[in-house]
């Protein structure tokens, strides 16, 4: 069995890995795809000390610091259930079980589509996922963002500090956003926001997005906009469905942390964007994989052998 089971190799576990095998713990990664998000990722420009980098060569950066160790990286394997007995248990989609002293959850996030035609097509080449990534791309230019609830509001002001102007699409009557940013949206002069708008297609010029056109619920009417991003901001959804009613979870379904990235059950850990950690960024996932990975420490020295 292993001391540290890391399931996950995105930034998180990677980090946690490697701080728990120099802890000279035996450690395994077992992940669906070793990289995680940043291996979809373009441009890098907020990784501190590393101006600019592109997210295939940061995901290898990442498997060759972890492969400097003795580390266990079974990849393309999904876990599917946790148990305890006695120590942990993971069950993986092949059917194949791994035992472990202590659990390092980290299997990441991903973001709600729109499901439009030209969404997938422009990902990278004007769609946009994370404002904090991707907003200084725009700068000087027109950007939609799609989604009226808090991370929407808050994406528009953050862009409309950056950008020339921000089209808000919300598809209900209402804004779901706190009042307070409401307002500062409405006070800043470059943001206008539609509701009632359902986005129907993402258009292109083959390279680039070049437009959106949605439709105005209200009268049925279809509307182009002629912009060069589209942040899309409906929602990040936990990859924690297959821990439901085993840790205990957000209404959103988060996995809820301690200071030192435990879980409702002890031995068990949890680091990244499946948390509860308010902002979901690799330099953010890869601190709370270190944490999570030395409260695993703390945890194994106090137990007594088997
Ligand atoms: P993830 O990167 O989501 O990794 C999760 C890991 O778990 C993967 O290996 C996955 O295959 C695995 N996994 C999932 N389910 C299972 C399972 N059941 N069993 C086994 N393994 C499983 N952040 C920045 O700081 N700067 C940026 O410029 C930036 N740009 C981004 C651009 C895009 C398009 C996207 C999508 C995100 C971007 N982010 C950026 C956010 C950043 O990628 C995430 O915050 C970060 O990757 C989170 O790391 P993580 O390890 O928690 O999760």
């Amino acid at each position: 069995p292993f001391d540290v089971l890391v399931v996950g190799g995105g930034p998180a576990g990677a980090a946690a890995a490697i701080y728990a095998a120099r802890k000279g713990l035996t450690t395994g990664v077992v992940a669906d795809k070793f990289g995680g998000q940043v291996a979809e990722t373009v441009g890098i420009e907020n990784f501190i000390s590393v101006s600019k980098t592109e997210g295939p060569k940061l995901v290898a950066n990442l498997e060759s610091h972890v492969r400097d160790y003795d580390v266990d990286i079974m990849d393309n394997q999904r876990g599917i259930s946790l148990s305890q007995d006695g120590g942990f248990n993971v069950e993986l989609e092949s059917g194949a079980h791994l035992q472990s002293q202590s659990i390092i959850l980290a299997t990441g996030a991903r973001w709600r589509e729109m499901n439009v035609p030209g969404e997938q097509a422009y990902r990278g080449k004007g769609v946009a996922y994370c404002p904090h990534c991707d907003g200084p791309l725009f700068k000087g230019k027109r950007v939609a963002v799609i989604g009226g609830g808090n991370s929407g509001i808050e994406a528009a002001i953050d862009l409309a500090n950056i950008v020339e102007h921000v089209t808000v699409l919300e598809f209900d009557s209402k804004l779901r956003a706190d009042e307070v940013l409401q307002a500062k949206a409405q006070s800043m002069g470059n943001i206008t926001i539609i509701k009632q708008a359902m986005t129907t297609e993402v258009l292109g010029d083959g390279n680039r997005v070049t437009g959106l056109q949605y439709t105005d619920r209200a009268t049925n009417e279809s509307h182009y906009v002629e912009l060069a991003g589209i942040f899309v901001q409906i929602g990040l959804i936990p990859n924690t469905e297959w821990l439901k009613g085993v840790v205990d979870l957000t209404e959103r379904g988060e996995v809820i942390v301690d200071a030192k990235g435990q879980t409702s059950i002890p031995g068990v850990y949890a680091a990244g964007d499946m948390t509860n950690s308010p902002f979901k960024q690799i330099i953010i996932a890869m601190g709370s994989g270190a944490t999570a990975s030395l409260g695993a420490f703390d945890y194994l020295i106090r137990q007594t052998e088997p």
